[in-house]
């Protein structure tokens, strides 16, 4: 039964709503401005590298994105060695990568575009142990929250209710409260009970779908870390990507756009991977030792929830990570644009210190701002790749959606012949460089010549 409510002291604290990527590496950034940060998760904390429920694609493949692997080793200095460390696998993304892009096989070559795969799990437990160590972040596990706390006319959110792990009710109170708590966060509706209109919201639905399994040595007889068999508009809704990971292991995901999605039984599995642009997949797969059953996963729909077009906000309130944008994970941006949003909240910190008192006033609204438009460069890119399925939901493409599309089919169509472009386009997936890095006068040439 529930106790009355007990009150945490808020002066001087932030409390972040979830400890997954987003929410860790926010907190990561408050341990700077704050004398106390609390991680609000909902999860019993692992002591293991492994999938907990409160992120169900935890037993899917991540992969981290050059740009995501820089601002981690930022924010945590040594973190690309702590991976090594735990036998997270180096892997230059065109030396040791080959890729069927839809123009053909990508050169390889050595890209210093360097990243460590491992499982996501891996991934979070040494973001959430460094923060451990560090000690001055609170972890209040198995506790969820359940509502917004605001003062007398609702103009400031002061904290949170939450039911913790022994069903108590309680009030903790905060000067900050930031909402990293995913993509079916409650926020709309907690904004909503408070006197709020919740955000508006895009959706840009591909309806795609991942199975993934897990193998042992997939690595015999094959000249790459990473393969990657991708999707091509607008006749092959199937890809298929092998990816290594920590202890040996392999991670094999199957996607399927347009409700093609990939069983999750043992022949049609193979089946499915038999049936990708090329039949690399399937050799590999076909006399592996799998180590776990197949995983599938469909919640994968593009959602931007517009925090930044509120008219009407409470102050002290933030949201970033998946609450706020969700991408089609095919991608693999989401942990990449959740460490922008944790930079987007440092520059944001560091322009509201006003020497040693804390007045908050206006951050919520200038990070929503600034997180916005840090959020549609991967918005552009993702949601512009599945327009060019007829069977995608949430927008039609227009003329100058068709026209890049037209572009980049030319720009992949060069890659055998051009590296140098093709390192570019490296860049621009890993997120290093903006999309505008096609378009210099130098490959305008290029493209049109060779991509022919
Ligand atoms: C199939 C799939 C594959 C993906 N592949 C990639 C990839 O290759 N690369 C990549 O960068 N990204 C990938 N992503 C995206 C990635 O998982 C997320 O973008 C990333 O985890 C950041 O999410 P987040 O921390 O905002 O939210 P989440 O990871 O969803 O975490 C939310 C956290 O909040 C907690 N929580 C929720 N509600 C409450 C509450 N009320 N109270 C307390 N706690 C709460 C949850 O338990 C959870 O821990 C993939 C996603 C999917 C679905």
């Amino acid at each position: 039964m529930n106790d009355s409510p007990i009150h945490v002291n808020g002066n001087d604290h932030a409390l972040v709503i979830g400890g997954s990527i987003a929410g860790l590496l926010a907190a990561r950034v408050l341990v700077d401005y704050f004398d106390r940060v609390t991680i609000v998760e909902r999860d019993r904390i692992p002591a293991q590298p492994i999938p907990r429920p409160g992120v169900p694609q935890s037993y899917q493949l991540h992969v981290l994105l050059s740009k995501g692997a820089q601002i981690l080793e930022k924010l945590f200095p040594g973190f690309a060695q702590d991976l090594a460390n735990a036998e997270a696998q180096k892997v230059d993304w065109a030396a040791d990568f080959r890729w069927l892009t839809p123009g053909g096989w990508s050169p390889r070559f050595v890209s210093e575009i360097i990243t460590y795969a491992c499982t996501r799990n891996l991934l979070e437990f040494q973001l959430r142990e460094r923060l451990l160590d560090d000690g001055r972040v609170k972890f209040c596990q198995g506790s969820q929250v359940t509502g917004l706390l605001a003062n007398s006319d609702n103009t400031v959110v002061t904290g949170v209710q939450l039911r913790d792990e022994n069903d108590r009710e309680i009030e903790v109170l905060a000067q900050l409260i930031v909402d990293a708590s995913g993509r079916n966060s409650k926020s709309p509706k907690w904004l909503q009970q408070i006197g709020y209109q919740p955000p508006q919201k895009t959706v840009v639905n591909a309806f795609l779908g991942y199975a993934t399994r897990w193998y042992q040595n997939l690595s015999s007889n094959v000249d790459y870390k990473v393969l990657y068999v991708m999707p091509k508009a607008p006749n092959y809704p199937r890809g298929g990507l092998i990816y290594p990971a920590e202890g040996d292991r392999w991670l094999v995901g199957l996607v399927g756009v347009g409700r093609d999605y990939p069983p999750t039984d043992e022949a049609g599995f193979k089946e499915f991977a038999r049936s990708l642009r090329t039949s690399e997949v399937y050799e590999a797969i076909k006399s592996a030792q799998p180590l776990s059953p197949i995983y599938s996963y469909q919640r994968t729909e593009n959602c931007w929830h517009h925090y930044e077009r509120m008219s009407r906000r409470p102050e002290n309130f933030i949201a970033l990570g998946d609450a706020v944008c969700a991408f089609n994970p095919v991608y693999g941006q989401g942990m990449t644009a959740a460490a922008l949003s944790a930079l987007t909240l440092d520059e944001c910190l560091q322009q509201h210190q006003t020497g040693s008192s804390k007045d908050l006033t206006g951050l919520a609204q200038r990070f929503q701002a600034k997180l916005a438009k840090v959020n549609s460069v991967p918005w552009l890119m993702a949601t512009n790749d599945d327009f060019r399925w007829s069977t995608t939901e949430g927008g039609k493409p227009n003329f100058m959606t068709r026209l890049l599309h037209s572009y980049l089919d030319k720009v992949s169509l060069t890659f055998s012949s051009s590296p140098e472009l093709y390192k570019v386009f490296l860049e621009v997936v890993h997120m290093l460089k903006t999309p505008n890095a096609f378009f210099q006068p130098r490959f305008l040439w290029e493209v049109f010549k060779l991509g022919r």
